[in-house]
């Protein structure tokens, strides 16, 4: 297969597709070394897992640098970098403490005679896709607590992005005894995957989501979604326009939008709507792009080209239904990378594409509204439910408002929160995912499964206990 390089628009980069039978022979290797895993138990397992922390320390340049030639972003492949290797520590030391919480005392049951033993489990094989716009880190959010639940891993990152995982490898092969491997490819390899794990996280679209879930249905395992948004952002009249402008802005744009949690929708109360686009368009057009200097600026370039396509096919549409353009609006090339300024419409309706679709870019499209009922509703509608945001005046009065909105986790007094923190426990709702949460505790309990050992304690039931004639009521007797 090939990868473009996101600055030059060249492809330049091969690498061999895992085959089926690639995928069915590091499955077979995972699950054999997934038994001795899982016996290490969590104090165990989290050493190696910080060992495998350290190694990716001394091997930061290498995979940075690969990932910011998958990406064209620096600074951010840095921090996926170093989110991993905190969660990989994290982790383990929380681990030790859930598996110490576990309940494992044999307690009394109600039916007589019979103690319950509680015993826990690790699923032997976890498999991650995972997509391209956070390539590293999204390969491994779900992966780590895998581990440190006792599973193997598997993962398969995104075809456009398979340039880290070389480097990545070279870390890995320093800690032998830690079984997780990776697979390149499509999605031939991503439905291998599925054939042959346990368990499975996806991080991708709705649309493959789906594909996934029912192929995940299919061998009844146990499959978790975490898919595509269009996050609102509601400001109330109350707020403050420019510290809300602000706000929109950075939420709506960092990672040139290609967010899932990104605000890609803002209703704004028509009382305050003026100053709050005046402040947004001064802002918006203060942004830099990082080109050609990737470590200058704040706007990468477009990950995948065909996304720049999509944006650019969103706007178009928007403004031929009478859309204003305040800022930004035309995607350009430069040194054969895709880059879109922050972006940001006026004129919209619900109806239009850009609106009801998941975006992925830096837009950012406003609606006023009038009151905050209308605003909810707005806010709510449409097949996503992944994360919000609401500003206002206090933070009592967002925490109202957001208690009414159909998403998972919602931001108050900020946006796309969820993108800085990691134990926030909640579920993406609607079309967004499926699923028990990936944050907090339950992004690890969710490996293990539940064993009741049931001890007979008194005399076992004759048959007669069964028998379907009288004798039996008089046994019960
Ligand atoms: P995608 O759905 O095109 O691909 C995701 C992964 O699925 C890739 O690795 C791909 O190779 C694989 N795949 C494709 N077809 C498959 C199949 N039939 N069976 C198994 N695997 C298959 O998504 P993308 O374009 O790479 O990523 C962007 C999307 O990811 C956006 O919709 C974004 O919102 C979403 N996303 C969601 C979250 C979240 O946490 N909710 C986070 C990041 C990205």
């Amino acid at each position: 297969m090939k990868a473009t390089n996101p600055r030059t628009g060249e492809c330049d980069h091969e690498f061999a597709e895992s085959t089926p039978e690639d995928v069915a022979s590091v499955s077979a290797r995972l699950r054999a070394m997934q038994p001795e895993w899982e016996a290490r138990g969590a104090a165990g397992r989290g050493a190696i897992l910080c060992a495998f922390a350290d190694a990716l320390e001394r091997h930061a340049g290498a995979i940075v640098a690969a990932l910011a030639i998958d990406t064209g972003r620096s600074a951010i492949a840095r921090v996926e970098l170093d989110t991993i290797v905190r969660r990989l520590r994290g982790w383990s030391a929380r681990a030790a403490e859930l598996f110490a919480a576990l309940p494992g005392e044999a307690t009394q049951s109600a039916t007589p005679g019979i103690l319950i033993e509680p015993r826990w489990s690790a699923y032997p094989l976890f498999g991650a896709i995972a997509p391209w716009n956070f390539p590293l880190l999204l390969s491994h959010i779900d992966a780590i607590p895998a581990l440190a639940a006792g599973c193997a891993a598997l993962v398969k990152p995104s075809e456009v992005t398979p340039r880290f995982v070389a480097p990545l490898s070279a870390a890995l092969a320093e800690v032998p005894e830690l079984p997780l491997a990776y697979v390149l490819g499509g999605a031939g390899t991503g439905e291998a995957l599925v054939a042959h794990a346990d368990y499975v996280c996806f991080t991708g679209s709705t649309a493959t989501g789906r594909k996934v879930a029912l192929a995940a249905a299919a061998r009844l395992i146990p499959v978790n979604l975490e898919l595509g948004g269009k996050d609102p952002l509601i400001v109330a009249a109350s707020a403050d326009p420019v510290d809300a402008a602000r706000i929109a802005l950075r939420a709506s744009v960092v990672a040139t939008g290609q967010a899932c949690q990104s605000i890609e929708r803002v209703y704004v109360a028509r009382a305050i709507a003026e100053p709050f686009l005046a402040e947004l368009v001064r802002a918006a057009n203060a942004v830099e792009l990082a080109w050609p200097d990737p470590g200058r600026g704040h706007l990468g370039p477009f990950i995948f080209p065909a996304q720049a396509d999509k944006v650019a096919a969103q706007i178009a549409d928007a403004r031929s239904q009478g859309a204003q353009v305040l800022a930004g609006g035309e995607v350009e090339t430069l040194g054969g990378g895709k880059y879109l300024r922050p972006t940001v419409l006026t004129g919209v309706t619900a109806d239009m594409a850009v609106m009801r679709d998941e975006t992925f870019g830096p837009v950012i499209p406003v609606i006023p509204f009038d009151t905050i009922d209308e605003a909810v509703a707005l806010a709510n509608a449409g097949e996503f439910g992944l994360s919000a945001a609401v500003v206002a005046g206090t933070v009592e009065e967002a925490a109202e408002i957001g208690a009414q909105l159909d998403a998972g986790a919602i931001s108050l007094q900020d946006g796309a929160l969820t993108s800085m923190v990691g134990d926030a426990t909640n579920h993406s709702r609607k079309g967004s995912g499926l699923g028990p949460s990936r944050m907090g505790d339950e992004g690890l309990l969710r490996f293990l499964r539940r064993q009741a050992l049931l001890r007979q304690t008194g005399a076992p039931a004759p048959i007669a206990a069964f028998a379907e004639d009288h004798r039996r009521e008089e046994h019960h007797r």
